[in-house]
């Protein structure tokens, strides 16, 4: 058994005998995992070690679910109790029906078919026939995750209590009692769904009442997943969201009003800093955390192709100015905007930002949050760190005209400025400022340039695959993009994989389009040109429409066809609709 692991890890690209020794050197030989071991001491890939090992005991690699339906999700799940599963990494995958008359066959996933202490609890369990496949650590997880949800095993000793009490409106009442105290299975139950939601790399946790039950979401790539939950854990839906209430300093008491709070907690080792928001709606108290810090941030990392992140290299050198960045709510501004202070933050810079809410914390930068309730706006921020002599200032947005105003006041005494507005395209931030009530030739003088940003899925990178495209189908969607001599351009679609939960989609990428405000434009904003006229003019000065932009990001097989059609509108339109809007 031993020499074919051995053998195996060689195999596997593991060349150094010692390294394998070194990690097979404390084995218990009783309940010991060699495969594990050789897994943990991280010395072999994964999947060829696996591979090996399969190839030489005849066993198959598992590969995960592919999606599984509720009723199977039923059946499996009453093999074992999920404690049990997790405790020895153990999955039923599937009843494997045999000959006629025959028993089925109960196949399960194992990292360690050879486990013995597994298969004495699986035949102990279970009345069938048993059949093991290999699988990778991580699919395992998966596996557990899809079939028994997040929350489970804290959710049993929690039931357990419920079904030794007399009556349910008393227990549910001890249990908000337990969740002041923090009791210890319902704080582990939270950090669960916590734990869940940062595995699978989401931005946002909703906990919603649904009749009598508790829905629990995830947003993962800006798409809510439902994360499948025990059966009981509607009925302890108040004592979950009085524990997360408690963590988040809110009045547990006050169900009426919406709270905001914010949880910093350590969780396996790794600090995360969580913002809470209740709201009470006719179902009942929902809350929503949205979870901080999790990215870090690059310039080099936001995407942007090399030539834009030139231009706007250029842009951050100027000792003055307003950098505008646009798009609707979730497009990802504030992250950019975090990019362009992180480049530019150092000793010397004096940086101030007044955000609503300060999203993200960045070292050595003053962030102040607008407190509305107080007095504490966007524009009476402003004034007052416009008085603490910062170099850098950064307004979350610019929504009214008196924020606009000093904005604009700053940057032309000498402030590089940073902020967002509400706008589709680039140059629509023209018209925008205009309407606001900014005299043109201040918006000429002031603003150094629009980005406007919008955010695709990024294609899975292990199930994508090439096809072809019809290039009259392009040409519906105003196609200018050059296409280099291929008559049928070649775009990337994905059918969907165990990596990517089957949607064929994994994490985020970010489309731009960048005007500069040139000496030209600068003329012809002052003289109340029309949007076709500026937009003409920003491709004389190499503008790139987001959609072209995005063309070249589908052909470089970054994200799908389908993901730039929906999110762009094609340049003539933009025009048409930035006319509207300059007549309306
Ligand atoms: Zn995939």
């Amino acid at each position: 058994m031993i020499s074919h692991i051995k053998e195996s890890a060689k195999e596997a690209g593991c060349s150094n005998p010692e390294l394998i020794d070194r990690a097979l050197e404390h084995l218990q030989p009783e309940s010991g995992s060699a495969i594990r071991a050789v897994l943990d001491a991280k010395i072999v890939d994964e999947d060829a070690f696996l591979r090996q090992i399969g190839r030489r005991f005849g066993l198959t690699v598992w590969e995960g679910f592919g999606s599984l339906s509720a009723e199977r999700i039923r059946d499996l799940r009453k093999c074992f109790p999920a404690d049990a599963a997790r405790k020895r990494g153990i999955v039923p995958v599937h009843f494997e029906e045999g000959q006629p008359g025959a028993e089925a066959t109960l196949v399960l996933a194992s990292t360690d078919p050879f486990d013995l202490q597994a298969h004495s609890f699986a035949s102990r369990e279970s009345d069938y026939p048993i059949q093991w496949l290999l699988a990778r650590p991580q699919t395992i997880r998966d596996g557990l995750h899809a079939l028994y949800g997040v929350g489970d095993d804290s959710l049993d000793d929690l039931i357990e209590s419920r079904l030794n009490a007399s009556d349910t409106d008393q227990w549910e009442q001890t249990m908000v009692l337990d969740a002041e105290a923090g009791s210890a299975s319902l704080t582990s139950l939270v950090n669960d769904i916590l734990r869940g939601a940062l595995e699978q790399q989401s931005t946002d946790i909703h906990l919603d009442p649904l009749g009598s039950d508790l829905r629990i979401r995830y947003r993962i790539d800006g798409k809510l997943k439902d994360v499948p939950t025990p059966e009981n854990m509607g009925s302890l839906k108040s004592a979950v969201i009085s524990r997360i209430k408690i963590m988040a300093k809110l009045d547990i008491a006050e169900r009426r009003l919406p709270q905001d709070g914010r949880i910093h907690l350590e969780l396996d080792g790794k600090p995360i800093d969580v913002r809470v928001a209740t709201i009470p709606s006719v179902e009942g108290e929902t809350v929503s955390l949205r979870l901080l810090g999790q990215e870090v941030f690059h310039l080099e990392k936001l995407g942007m192709d090399a030539r834009m992140v030139a231009t706007v290299k250029n842009l951050l050198t100027m000792p003055n100015g307003i950098i505008l960045v646009t798009g609707p709510t979730g497009s990802g501004k504030s992250t950019s905007l975090y990019a362009f202070l992180s480049e530019i933050n150092d000793p010397d810079t004096r940086i101030v930002t007044i955000e609503d809410p300060v999203e993200n914390r960045l070292e050595g930068v003053v962030q102040i949050a607008v407190k509305n309730d107080i007095g504490l706006t966007f524009a009476t921020g402003l004034r007052s760190i416009l008085r603490g002599d910062p170099n850098v200032i950064m307004i979350g947005e610019m929504r009214d005209l008196e924020t606009t105003e000093i904005a604009i006041r700053a940057a032309l005494t000498g402030h590089l400025v940073f902020s967002t507005l509400h706008t589709n395209d680039a140059i629509s931030g023209v018209t925008r400022l205009i309407d606001m009530g900014i005299e043109p030739f201040l918006v000429a003088t002031s603003v150094r340039a629009f980005i406007a940003q919008r955010l695709v899925r990024r294609l899975c990178k292990s199930c994508k695959e090439p096809y072809r495209v019809n290039p009259a189908v392009l040409s519906g969607h105003d196609w200018s993009y050059p296409l280099d001599g291929h008559e049928a351009p070649i775009f990337y679609r994905a059918p969907g994989c165990q990596y990517c939960r089957g949607t064929g989609y994994r994490g985020r990428l970010a489309l731009y389009e960048l005007v500069v405000i040139t000496g030209a434009m600068e003329e012809l904003i002052s003289s109340r040109a029309s949007s076709r006229e500026l937009l003409q003019q920003a491709l004389r000065d190499g503008y790139v429409p987001m959609r072209d932009y995005g063309f070249k990001k589908a052909l470089e097989g970054e994200t799908s066809l389908d993901e730039i059609l929906s999110v762009t509108t094609s340049p003539s339109r933009a025009v048409e609709s930035a006319l509207v809007g300059a007549f309306a």
